[in-house]
């Protein structure tokens, strides 16, 4: 009869049951002392900064993707890990990141309405003829005015302005007009009327010499005839009246008639 060894594990006879336990234990310290060294390594590894495995970060550095918001709750706002350096590379202007932002073209603000060209400026009229007006001999001096009592005339008053001119001045519409007359009228000597625009008459004595025939169309400043002396005229100058209807006495102011209109020259 022979004697075969205990089946079972082959357990050192010294070896317990509570042995085995005591010696588990003790490995799982040794485990925990291990997983606590790992851990400890691991904080080692956050707290360096630079490399290139492990990145300390500030939460609120612009572009980072651990948080979006300066706000965000941090347990610790120092140490915060990302896995590697980012692909993305922060402009060095951080104001120019506007530039890669896309914004759909129904949320851009309206465009501003394309700036309309200045028109051009409207020429500067001569002083002596305010646009489509003119005097009938721009600044000549006045010898005898408008409505000085005068028995010479019918009306019993001077019926209209002298202009102490040379003979031989041009004598000029006063507006644009239709030529009525140009003749030799009596004491008048030769003489130009025309018709306003406005239905107004202008009237031209004691001319030299005529420019315009019955018919014509004259524009303001347009040539009628030179000044002179014809006709019952004491001396060389430009009789000039202005009248509301083709007849005479039927007369107003002609400088204050011209001044409404602008003129100046006189
Ligand atoms: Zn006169």
């Amino acid at each position: 009869m022979s004697t075969l060894p205990p089946v079972g594990p082959a357990l050192p006879r010294h070896v317990t049951l509570s042995g085995s336990r005591q010696r588990a234990e003790r490995d799982h310290a040794v485990l925990s002392t291990t997983t606590a060294a790992a851990l400890l390594a691991s904080t080692v590894l956050l707290a360096a900064p630079g490399s290139a495995s492990a990145q300390t970060v500030q939460p609120t550095t612009p572009g980072s993707s651990a948080f979006t918001a300066r706000q965000a709750a941090v347990p610790n706002p120092g140490l915060v890990q990302v896995a590697g350096p980012s692909p993305y590379k922060l402009p060095d202007d951080a104001a120019s990141a506007q530039a890669f932002v896309a914004v759909a073209p129904n949320l851009l603000p309206a465009a501003a309405p394309a700036a309309t060209p200045e028109p051009e400026p409207e020429p500067t009229p001569a002083p002596a003829a305010a646009p489509g007006w003119s005097a009938p001999v721009p600044d000549a001096p006045t010898s005898n005015p408008y409505g000085v009592a005068d028995s010479e005339y019918a009306a019993g008053y001077h019926t209209g302005v002298d202009f102490a001119v040379d003979p031989g001045t041009p004598v000029l519409a006063v507006g644009d007009a239709t030529v009525v007359s140009a003749r030799w009228d009596g004491a008048y000597g030769k003489e130009v009327v025309l018709r306003l625009t406005d239905g107004h008459f202008a009237q031209y004595a004691h001319l030299s010499a005529l420019s315009v025939s019955r018919g014509d169309h004259v524009p303001a400043g347009e040539r009628v005839g030179l000044s002179g002396n014809t006709g019952n005229s004491t001396g060389p100058h430009l009789h000039f009246e202005i009248r509301t209807s083709n007849r005479y006495g039927a007369v107003i102011n002609p400088v204050a008639y011209l001044s409404e209109r602008g003129v100046t020259a006189f």
